[in-house]
């Protein structure tokens, strides 16, 4: 086929890029924004100013798309480390045990991660980079797409249209302008609120950790991650629901220090701020579901936080658009298979963190019999992992999404939580 047009060249469309590009003669990757030339925060992608952690599978699948990259981000400072041996997890209060993973963590600021994928898709034989172009409709023909309308007018012919425009998507829009039902669309407010802080990083810092993620429980539904990053830094994200940390050092600091676990205010007592702070604040994570419709132009995909944008708590959302970009590989780039295909790949991180949002108080939603079940079991897993590296590692690699959440109640796995005799137990100190 000759020509694909990508609308959105963050992640999601730049990744798309990457696998589209060994099937299109030509593939053009449109921006609203100004790309900026060196790595930057730019307007169009307001989070990555927050914590953004890179999932181990993440980190391979681009690594597929785009052979070399994590070590092209190492040379430029990424950290490489075990997502285990150098991290501290605390879920539902409870501090995971250390061990070998075998997950490759890669940590990298947004910034350095996006523009590097950014030149080496920019640089790919027929890619073409478009900034300040703002795509504001379909054209369409006898039920197919056959290219998009710039906001001056312009058309862009292409033979196949990917929407990767991230959360605020007009496909749904535009698919009602052509006579085509909306995708249902499931919403679950969280009211997630943000508060950002970077500071100095010392090699002692941590005694040489390099992640800490402390889960919100319903108890204390306040969470936070600090992440090395390249330059010597720390990025530290502190969350809650309905409830936004200050940003002044002290309150920043008296936040952390709420947090089920004691490392975060640890960590930022003591540590030089760098930059300014910054604050980002998520109604809703939405999922719209395109592979329950019937009727769909061909000629036309979504993908990425268009299609689901998680809480970001989780750090699924950049994964989740490299494994939706490694399915444009497959042969059948019909709409309705494509949604099908890649529904797989949502469901599983959606579940887990839609289960994980519902323990929340003033989170509405179906909490079902099935979640209040898992959360229950999910209570005794993190008690009894806190003891057994084996259980540890099997919760990260369905965390880092290797494996689907229902291998945790595998019959080996139930039988080591019995085993331990583990009760939802108090947090463990530091
Ligand atoms: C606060 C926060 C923290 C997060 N933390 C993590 C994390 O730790 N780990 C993780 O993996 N993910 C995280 N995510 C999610 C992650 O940022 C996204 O999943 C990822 O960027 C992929 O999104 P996307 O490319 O689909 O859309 P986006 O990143 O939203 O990008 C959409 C792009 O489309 C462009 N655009 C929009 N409309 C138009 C238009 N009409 N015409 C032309 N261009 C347009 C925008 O300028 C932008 O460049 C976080 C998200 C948030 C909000």
């Amino acid at each position: 086929m000759d020509h694909a047009v990508i609308i959105g060249a963050s992640m999601s469309g730049l990744l798309s890029a990457a696998a589209l590009h060994r099937r299109f003669a030509r593939v053009t990757v449109l921006d609203r924004d100004t790309l900026p030339s060196v790595d930057a925060h730019r307007r169009g992608v307001a989070q990555s100013r927050h914590a953004h952690g890179l999932l181990a599978k993440g980190r391979e699948i681009m690594d597929e798309l785009l052979p070399g990259i994590s070590a092209e981000l190492v040379a430029q400072g990424a950290i490489r480390g075990d997502m285990q041996r150098y991290a501290r997890h605390i879920h539902a209060g409870q501090r995971l045990a250390r061990g070998e993973s075998g997950l490759a963590g890669l940590l990298v600021s947004r910034p350095l991660l996006e523009g590097q994928v950014r030149r080496r898709v920019g640089a790919l034989p027929g890619v073409r980079l478009m900034q300040n172009r703002i795509a504001t409709g379909l054209l369409s023909q006898e039920g197919r797409v056959t290219g998009i309308r710039l906001a001056d007018g312009e058309p862009v012919p292409a033979d196949l249209v990917v929407d990767a425009s991230g959360r605020g998507s007009r496909t749904p829009f535009w698919l009602g302008e052509l006579g085509y039902p909306q995708p249902e669309e499931e919403r679950v407010v969280i009211d997630l609120r943000y508060g950002t802080r970077e500071f100095r990083r010392k090699p002692e810092d941590l005694d040489g950790d390099l992640i800490v993620i402390i889960a919100p429980t319903p108890e204390s539904p306040r969470g936070g991650v600090a992440l090395a990053l390249e330059d010597d830094r720390w990025i530290v994200t502190l969350a809650g629901y309905g409830e936004a940390p200050g940003l002044g050092l002290s309150e920043f600091a008296h936040f952390a220090a709420t947090l089920p676990a004691p490392d975060l205010y640890g960590l930022v007592r003591f540590a030089e701020p760098i930059g300014e702070p910054r604050t980002y604040r998520n109604p809703a994570a939405i999922r719209r579901h395109y592979e329950r419709l019937t009727r769909f132009p061909e000629g036309l995909l979504v993908t990425g936080d268009a299609v689901c944008a998680f809480n970001p708590l989780y750090g699924q959302g950049m994964t989740v658009a490299a494994l939706e970009a490694h399915n444009l590989l497959d042969t059948d780039l019909g709409a309705l298979p494509f949604f099908k295909r890649i529904a797989k790949v949502v469901d599983a991180p959606w579940e887990i963190t839609v289960g994980g949002d519902l323990r929340m108080p003033g989170v509405k939603g179906n909490l079902t019999p099935k979640i209040r079940l898992v959360n229950a079991y999910m209570e005794r897993f993190h008690a009894a992992a806190a003891h057994d590296p084996e259980l540890a590692m099997r919760f990260l690699r369905v965390a880092n999404l290797y494996d689907p959440p229902p291998s945790l109640m595998s019959p080996g796995s139930l039988l080591r939580v019995l085993r331990s005799g583990a009760q939802r137990a108090e947090p463990v100190p530091a």
